[in-house]
């Protein structure tokens, strides 16, 4: 059996980045998971002393380092006040719709957010609003009582497709509409690359963690298109699924490290030799 890995999948610019920042910082803790790996965040801990906490008030006088998705507004207040030493690993691309949102607050604009409100990064990106609606689709718009002046601002893993659909809408609804397109292209590469490969491929394994919706969003386009299976580890492989199977692909979530996919590649081959 052939194995092939997907042109573009694994960890994107703003994981790698986190966790190489977390890597230098021995003893610190990151305020929530650093990213959607709970195979990485063992390995920080273990190797690299790096703790993960639930909130700011876990702190005990460590480090502090801002996850990928960023924290609230309030949350990196408070830890400034409290003189906290703060080591910030918000993804870029985070960064900017968070100043985007409180540079048009300011300028009286009224937010809509495109996201998943109990998203991390919906909760840090909305926070420095003044007045902001987060919505899922168009639809949701109709019940909103708007003022004339709008800014539309996407969490960076929507589809640019839905995103179009609402920027649509709130220009047939308001005067004066501000669109900034956030939306970031990594998953979006992973998700072509994944949908070429399970084309060809009998059998597809989707690696990442079971709570990451881009690693369980590249398991949906690769199961429509071919026998699929969602992995975390090596230990989950089954070797029936395997038998008369000529090509197998693989792919990974944004947040998988290359570690866990050699690990997963190296058993596979174990499996069909
Ligand atoms: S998916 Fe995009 S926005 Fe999210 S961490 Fe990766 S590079 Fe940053």
């Amino acid at each position: 059996m052939k194995i092939e890995i997907a042109k573009s999948c694994g960890f994107c610019f703003g994981v790698k980045r986190a966790v190489q920042i977390a890597s230098k910082h021995r003893g610190a803790s990151t305020i929530g998971e650093l990213i959607h790996n709970s195979q990485e965040i063992a390995r920080l801990k273990d190797e690299c002393g790096v703790k993960t906490l639930k909130n700011i008030n876990e702190l005990s006088g460590e480090t502090a380092i801002i996850r990928t998705h960023g924290i609230t507004k309030s949350d990196l207040a408070t830890l400034k006040e409290r003189g906290t030493k703060v080591i910030d690993a918000t993804c870029p691309f985070v960064t900017k719709p968070q100043q985007i949102v409180e540079k048009m607050s300011a300028e009286g604009y009224e937010i809509i957010f495109f996201g998943d409100s109990e998203h991390p990064e919906s909760k840090s990106v909305t926070s420095y609003a003044n007045k902001v609606y987060i919505v899922s689709n168009a639809d949701e718009l109709e019940k909103l009582k708007l003022r004339n002046k709008v800014a539309l601002i996407s969490q960076t893993t929507k589809k640019l497709e839905n995103f179009n659909k609402i920027a649509a809408a709130l220009i047939s609804k308001c005067k004066e509409v501000r669109v900034f397109n956030t939306i970031c292209d990594a998953t979006f590469k992973n998700q072509e690359a994944c949908q070429e490969l399970a084309k060809r491929a009998d059998i597809m394994i989707v690696i990442g963690g079971k709570t990451s919706s881009n690693t369980k969003q590249l398991f949906y386009i690769a199961s429509e298109l071919c026998d699929a299976h969602h992995i975390e580890n090596a230990d989950e492989l089954e070797p029936a699924w395997f038998k008369d199977k000529e090509l197998c692909g693989i792919t990974a979530g944004a947040s998988t490290p290359e570690w866990i996919i050699t690990q997963i590649i190296d058993k596979i081959k174990q499996i069909t030799a």
